[in-house]
Formats: structure tokens, C-alpha cells, sequence
């Protein structure tokens, strides 16, 4: 039979007109989708996935899924408001993701670095090469124009709240995505879901993929007089030290006209997650993005990664789906897209998640690392981490130095053979 036949809601009709009649109870019990070995072919239609959230991670994943001709909506509950975010991306992603460099409001070259007891160091920006800076843009004008690029390669925006994701009891039948437009209840029929809306996600809730733990982040944007301002120019500064950041650091980013100023604590804002949820695939709905967790922990960092699980999720479906016209299963987007992500930057998390625990682990760690820092070689080779994504080829001699001198300061600060439960992975 074909699957579109078994629609409660059919595909053909986007949109369920009707209002929602109250029906039986939804889902209460977590339900297995049994795996299908060979893949089930939708007829006389193409797969049809919905992706909620037009962050990066979901304008990347609708567009890749439209580009390989899947039938792809796209919903947003606000497309014109701006997500608290530094909007610091690695100079990669401007080349990378096809990003026009008119979206980048500022070209950063100075960083500071503050410890505890006021040791400044200077990244000079001799540690970068001079073709090298650290782009800076705001969210909002980023968040629409990748918006706009997911409905030119084919995807239907919806400006949308989406309020319950109802699980299908066959792994053939539909998801069925009820959201709210212009006060009305909508629903729409979905073979698959991409979710990337955010740690509240409510589709993360409705297929049980269990609880992250979250910091909180503040951040607000100050406008400066102009002198003010031309001390900020190029610069970002850095604060570490548990009384402005227990866990992160607190930064002052300079942004279009003004400084954006924030800070990372345990209270309430903005939630960041702090690791991966314990599940990111079940049946046909992948989670990503900050729905499921790929921000850096020790910095903050999510926008190149989150648009990384985007693409990569909608490229799995494109090839799964076999020319668009086969019905997807769990097994293909772990293979495809889960297995694919953990190869390539599971251990950069694991990596960065060890230097946080030993660096932000307490004051004199922080004193630490600022000190660490002082080093061109640490410059180098920090910058270069962060802006190519890749781990940077050092010098082995450099690198001996580095460990020397990293052991040195943690010794100097009295962290060794105190804090080395840290260390532990
Ligand atoms: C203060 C702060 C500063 C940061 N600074 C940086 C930085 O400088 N660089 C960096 O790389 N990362 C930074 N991050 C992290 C980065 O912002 C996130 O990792 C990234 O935005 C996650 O992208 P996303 O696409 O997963 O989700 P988001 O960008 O959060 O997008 C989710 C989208 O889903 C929509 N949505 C949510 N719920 C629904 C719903 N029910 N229905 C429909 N739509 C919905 C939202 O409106 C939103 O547009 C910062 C985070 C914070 C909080």
C-alpha cells in the first residue's frame, strides 16, 4: 500500500485545515519504531521532512534537504528576532558554508586575556597571519539571510510555533508536527523531523531523549560613545575567574555599533547545554544543534558545529532516501548522520571538555591559563585550532616546550597533585 494512503493527514494537503478535536490520549508510553532492513517506497511523492528551528543548524539542514530535492518545510516561531549569541564564527566557516563577507560586521585581530588577579595577556596579533581575523556578526542578520538561502534552494518557511510532535505507531506512518500560525492550531504530516529548535526543545521531550545539564548565559549589548568605542575597534577581552564565570569566562565582544557584554553562570537567561543529550536519534527524528547539545563547553561555541550536524543530517537523508523516494529508518541516520558527526569531532569535544575541567577548575587554574597564554607558540596554536576547525601541525620540539611549560604553570599555581581528578576523561 502505498504510504500516503495510510496518512491520517495526507501528504497531498500540506496543511490539516481543521481544528484539532481532542483525541485519544497521545503517547504517554516511549515507543520503539521497529528498523526496517530494505527501504520502503513512497509512491508517486517525494520524502517529506520537517525541520523546526531556523537557527544554523536548522536553515543548514533545510537546505540541504531541499537541494537534494526532498519535499522540506521549515519552521520558525520568530524569523526576525535575534538569539542572544557573541556571533564569533572560525574564519573556515566564512569559505566552508559560502557565508558573503558583507554579513561580517567586524574583523577582530587583539585579543586580551584576564586572570583572577589581573594578569593581562595580550594574543598579539602578530599570532595571526595578515590575512587571518576572528569574524564577528550578529545573529539576526545571519539567522535570515540562511533562511533565506533554505527557501531559494526550495524549502517552504513557516513562521511557526510548533507546540507537540505526535509519534507514529509504524515505522512507515507519519509524524505529525501540530503548530500554531496567526493564532490558528495547524497540523502537517511529516515522514521524518529535523529538530533544531533549542535545549527546551519539545521534541526532544516527545521522543523521551532524556535531560541535559545547562549553564546560563546572559548577555547584553551596550552602546558606547564613539572614543569608547575606538578602544574596542578589533579587540575582544576575556574575563576568567570565578567571580565572573564559575565554569566559562566573561567576555566583551565588539559587534556592528556596540559591545556586546556577557557572562556564563548557573542561573537563569539564555540556557547553553553543557554536553550531548543521552539520545540524539530515535526512530525518524534526529535531533541537532542546541536541541541536542554540540556546543564547546570551555567556550561557548556552537555555531560552526551546529551548522556542521545540520548539513550532515540533511545530506544523510538525501542519499538515504534513494532519490528522494524511499522512506528513511533510524539505522540510516545513525550510520549516516550519527556515526558520521562522533567520527569527526567526538574527540575534539572530549579534548576541549579535559582543558576545561583542568583550566576552569579554580582561580589558580585560571591563573594558569592565562599564563599558559603568554606563550606566541599557545597563540599559534590556539588560533589556528579555532579558526581552521582541524587540529593545528605543530613543531614537535614547540610542542614539548608547550607541555613543559603548561606543567610548569600548573605546578607554579599549585593545581598539580591537587586538582588531577581534572584530568580524568
Ligand atoms: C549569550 C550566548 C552567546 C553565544 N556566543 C556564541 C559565539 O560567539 N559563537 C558561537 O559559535 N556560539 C555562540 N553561542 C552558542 C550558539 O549561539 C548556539 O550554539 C547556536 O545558536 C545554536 O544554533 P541552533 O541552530 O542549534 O539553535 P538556535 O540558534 O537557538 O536556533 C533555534 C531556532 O529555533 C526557533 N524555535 C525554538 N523553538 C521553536 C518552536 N517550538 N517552534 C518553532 N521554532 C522554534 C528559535 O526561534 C530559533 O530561531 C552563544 C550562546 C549564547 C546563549
Amino acid at each position: 500500500m502505498a504510504a500516503s494512503s495510510q496518512l491520517k493527514y495526507p501528504l497531498k494537503t500540506p496543511f490539516s485545515q481543521r481544528p484539532i478535536e481532542k483525541q485519544e490520549p497521545r503517547f504517554v508510553k516511549p515507543r520503539r519504531l521497529s528498523v526496517i532492513a530494505a527501504h520502503h517506497r513512497l509512491h508517486d511523492r517525494k520524502l517529506r521532512v520537517a525541520v523546526i528551528g531556523g537557527g544554523p543548524a536548522g536553515s543548514f539542514a533545510a537546505e540541504a534537504l531541499a537541494s537534494g530535492g526532498i519535499e522540506t518545510f521549515l519552521f520558525e516561531r520568530s524569523p526576525s528576532t535575534a538569539i542572544p549569541c557573541g556571533g564569533v564564527i572560525p574564519l573556515c566557516m566564512i569559505d566552508e558554508f559560502s557565508i558573503p563577507i558583507h554579513l561580517i560586521d567586524r574583523h577582530v585581530t587583539k585579543m586580551k586575556i584576564i586572570s583572577p588577579s589581573n594578569l593581562t595577556v595580550d594574543f598579539r596579533s602578530k599570532s595571526l597571519r595578515t590575512y587571518e581575523s576572528i569574524p564577528m556578526l550578529r545573529r539576526e542578520v545571519l539567522d535570515s539571510f540562511l533562511q533565506t538561502q533554505a527557501e531559494s534552494a526550495g524549502a517552504r518557511m513557516i513562521p511557526s510555533l510548533v507546540t507537540h510532535l505526535e509519534i507514529p505507531f509504524s515505522s512507515s506512518s507519519p509524524y505529525v508536527i501540530h503548530h500554531t500560525i496567526n493564532n490558528s492550531r495547524q497540523t502537517l504530516a511529516d515522514d521524518a523531523i529535523i529538530d533544531a529548535d533549542e535545549a527546551n526543545s519539545k521534541v526532544a521531550k516527545s521522543i523521551k531523549a532524556g535531560n541535559y545539564t545547562c549553564t546560563i548565559a546572559f548577555q547584553e549589548r551596550i552602546k558606547l560613545p564613539d572614543d569608547k568605542m575606538e578602544y574596542y575597534q578589533n579587540l575582544v577581552e576575556m574575563y576568567v575567574g570565578n567571580d565572573v564565570s564559575p565554569d566559562f569566562y566573561a567576555q566583551v565582544f565588539t559587534k556592528y555599533d556596540h559591545v556586546a557584554v556577557g557572562t556564563v553562570i548557573k542561573v537563569e537567561a539564555h540556557p547553553i547545554p553543557e554536553h550531548p543529550r543521552p539520545t540524539r536519534v530515535r526512530g525518524r527524528v534526529s535531533l541537532m544543534g542546541d536541541a541536542v547539545g554540540y556546543v564547546i563547553k570551555c567556550s561557548g561555541e556552537g555555531i560552526y558545529f551546529v551548522a556542521k550536524s545540520g548539513r550532515m543530517c540533511g545530506e544523510a537523508i538525501v542519499r538515504e532516501s534513494d532519490g528522494r523516494e524511499s522512506m528513511i529508518s533510524e539505522d540510516d541516520l545513525k550510520r549516516e548522520y550519527l556515526m558520521e558527526w562522533d567520527k569527526k569531532y567526538l574527540s575534539t569535544f572530549r579534548f576541549l571538555n579535559l582543558l576545561q575541567r583542568v583550566f576552569y577548575g579554580s582561580d589558580e587554574a585560571r591563573e594558569a591559563l592565562v599564563e599558559v597564554c603568554g606563550s606566541e607558540y599557545v597563540q599559534r596554536m590556539t588560533f589556528d585550532s579555532y579558526l581552521y576547525k582541524k587540529l593545528a601541525q605543530g613543531d614537535r620540539f614547540e610542542d614539548v616546550k608547550m607541555v613543559l611549560s603548561t606543567l610548569g604553570s600548573l605546578m607554579r599555581c599549585k593545581i598539580i597533585g591537587r586538582d588531577m581528578e581534572a584530568l580524568k576523561l
